[in-house]
């Protein structure tokens, strides 16, 4: 597989947030949105097998394991990483996409984290309408937002698909440098969606 970087830190993001996970961050992405914080994983990455990758996860000792990326899905593999990642004894192995690729083909036991790009991205349009039918009612969806058009066009894809009730959860993350999350915090309260505002937890602690 293509590896950008491997690391353990603090999940800041889902409702997985404060966990100790092991993360590997995979090279390559289809997407190039206009607030990407990780241009190190849209690079070409180094070759790793999938044993070494699980080795590591192994001598982490954390209790979950996340793909992120990049796109992960990108890499035919990945499901098989997942699988093993399982196998070795990860709780939970979330895994970690941009929406654009079938989740379907993710082993049962991983929960997808899966983005909706909004307008505000560069990249609205990119979602795969397949992954609507793919949710299953352990993931995770995840809107990022940059503005007050990107929260309305946001409520309503969560209100067109009812959203709310097919997953885990529904996430609303603001691009901090954008949009103050406390405005975020006040458009949610008037708006009464049973959704979650997420806060990246990792970067307040200065972790990766
Ligand atoms: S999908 Fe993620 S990794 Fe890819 S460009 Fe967008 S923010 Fe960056």
């Amino acid at each position: 597989m293509k590896v950008a970087e491997s690391f353990s830190s603090i999940q800041g993001e889902s409702t997985y947030a404060g966990t100790p996970c092991f993360f590997v961050r995979l090279a390559g992405c289809n997407l190039s949105c206009t607030y990407c914080d990780t241009v190190l994983s849209r690079g070409a990455g180094r070759s790793c097998e999938i044993a070494a990758i699980v080795e590591e996860f192994r001598g982490s000792g954390m209790p979950i394991a996340e793909i992120t990326g990049g796109e992960p899905l990108l890499q035919e593999e990945t499901p098989a990483l997942a699988a093993a990642l399982l196998a070795a004894g990860a709780r939970t192995v979330l895994v970690e996409t941009n929406g654009t690729r079938d989740i379907g083909v993710l082993p049962a036991g991983t929960v997808a984290v899966m983005d909706v790009k909004c307008p505000g991205s560069g990249c609205a349009g990119s979602f795969n309408p397949v992954n609507l039918d793919r949710l299953r009612r352990h993931d995770e969806v995840k809107f990022v937002l940059s503005d007050r058009a990107d929260f309305d066009w946001a409520v309503a894809f969560v209100k067109r698909h009812a959203l709310v009730g097919r997953c885990a959860a529904v996430l609303f993350s603001p691009v901090v440098i954008r949009l103050p999350p406390e405005e975020l915090a006040r458009w949610l309260l008037e708006a009464r969606l049973l959704v979650r505002l997420q806060l990246q937890l990792h970067k307040s602690l200065g972790m990766p």
